[in-house]
């Protein structure tokens, strides 16, 4: 007998898998668009050459040892992250109040954040959007956090509930949390515009509520960094206090080197040393500190003026792609007269999709065409090519009928 026994097979993760069933399908027409990591258009992972000459530059460099890096990881990377998303004239960076530890990409940041808050913060309830990335509820749940729902999508319009939104935030106590997706909300793709921006802040702001940001895709939205960091900079720059998690797993390609930073800004940069403080309290005990591979990376093309351009093209080429698979499969779906109005795929922004398609229709497609997605109807678009779409459409056309 095992004295574990007792302990029973907990369900496979809604979104790995999907790729977990993927492997097993021996069909060669078979089609991944669950997971929402980058393919090109041969549908292969991609390393972006720029991420390939900084490791070169790293492995060359005789210099380089494998010590420990402190608890809040590399001090550059933490450095050149905050002004990555903050800009590089945030009076927040340059007044000092701003603390950015290294963590293990965004959701460790995610974590860590929540750790932080359930210790130091007054109000435990935090307000995600319905729906969300689906580690979100557990990630708060499990640091310790009440967590809530907002409304965010209609279904009817397949765009934002703004209303909803308003309401829901309007009602919510005074000094909540609110998770928001900073861009290329996963899974729905929809984003408020600017002005609806502008009035969440006001609200927020005027109910002291306390903003916790998501950013896993600046720069894959439009293909444009400073544009897909506006939402968190009108926060940062009232003056206000806030978070952010940064990712750079889809931005730089650097899934599996678990890369990516927590900021908070704060009003002092009194407050900001002690909060820093605390998050090392946080940190010591979970992973005591981060790997130095990927943040090595990343500090090495974001201080370097060339490489940092040539970041930017490969990112751009990226976020080009996904939108030009947009229109394919919209215009795949009209040339086959597909019933239902589908311009809402070229209207959302970023990696993901939200089809509309429901979990019937979504298991009629995995079986019939041996296409896999989460069964909430989210395709990764970046999963997509030239030479899929017409398969996708034809199973969309005959999942719809
Ligand atoms: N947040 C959102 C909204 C995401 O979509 C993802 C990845 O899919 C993450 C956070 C975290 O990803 P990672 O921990 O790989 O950086």
């Amino acid at each position: 007998a095992s004295v574990f026994d007792h302990v029973v097979r907990g369900p496979e993760d809604p979104i790995l898998g999907v790729t977990v069933a993927y492997n097993k399908d021996q069909s060669p027409v078979k089609l991944n668009l669950g997971v929402g990591a980058y393919r090109t258009e041969e549908g292969k992972p991609l390393v972006l050459n720029v991420v390939r000459r900084a490791e070169q530059m790293l492995v060359n460099d005789n210099s380089r040892v494998k010590e420990y890096l402190p608890i809040v990881g590399l001090a550059d990377f933490n450095k050149l992250s905050a002004k990555l998303i903050l800009g590089a004239d945030s009076p927040a960076i340059q007044e000092n109040r701003v603390t950015t530890v290294q963590c293990l990409s965004g959701t460790g940041s995610l974590r860590v954040g929540a750790e932080f808050l359930a210790r130091h913060y007054h109000e435990h309830t935090i307000y995600i959007p319905q729906p969300t990335w689906g580690n979100h509820p557990k990630v708060f749940g499990f640091a310790g956090l009440s967590v809530k729902s907002y409304r965010y999508y209609d279904p009817a319009t397949r765009g934002l509930d703004f209303q909803g939104l308003l309401e829901d935030l309007g009602s919510a106590p005074s000094g909540a949390i609110v998770l928001l997706h900073a861009c290329a909300h996963n899974p729905t793709g929809v984003d408020p515009t600017p002005q609806q921006w502008e009035q969440i802040r006001q609200l927020m702001r005027s109910k002291a509520l306390l903003p916790f940001f998501d950013s896993a895709y600046q720069g894959f939205a439009s293909g444009n960094l400073d544009a897909d960091a506006q939402s968190v900079r009108i926060f940062v720059n009232d003056g206000g206090e806030c978070l952010v998690a940064q990712s750079y797993a889809k931005n730089l390609g650097l899934y599996g080197e678990r890369v990516g930073a927590l900021s908070i800004v704060c009003r002092t940069a009194d407050v900001a040393g002690r909060v820093e403080s605390q998050l090392k309290l946080v940190i010591r005990p979970m992973y005591s500190n981060p790997p130095l591979h990927g943040a090595s990376i990343v500090a090495t093309i974001l201080k370097d003026r060339n490489m940092f351009q040539e970041w930017t093209i490969e990112l751009k080429a990226m976020a080009d792609r996904i939108i030009t698979m947009r229109q394919k499969l919209f215009d795949a779906l009209c040339s086959r007269g597909t019933p239902g109005d589908w311009s809402h795929i070229i209207k959302q922004i970023g990696m993901f999709t939200f089809t509309g398609l429901n979990s019937e229709q979504v298991a009629f497609m995995t079986k019939e065409y041996h296409i896999y997605m989460t069964s909430d109807g989210r395709i990764s678009m970046a999963g997509l090519s030239s030479k899929t779409v017409p398969h996708l459409a034809d199973a969309i056309h005959a999942a719809v009928k």
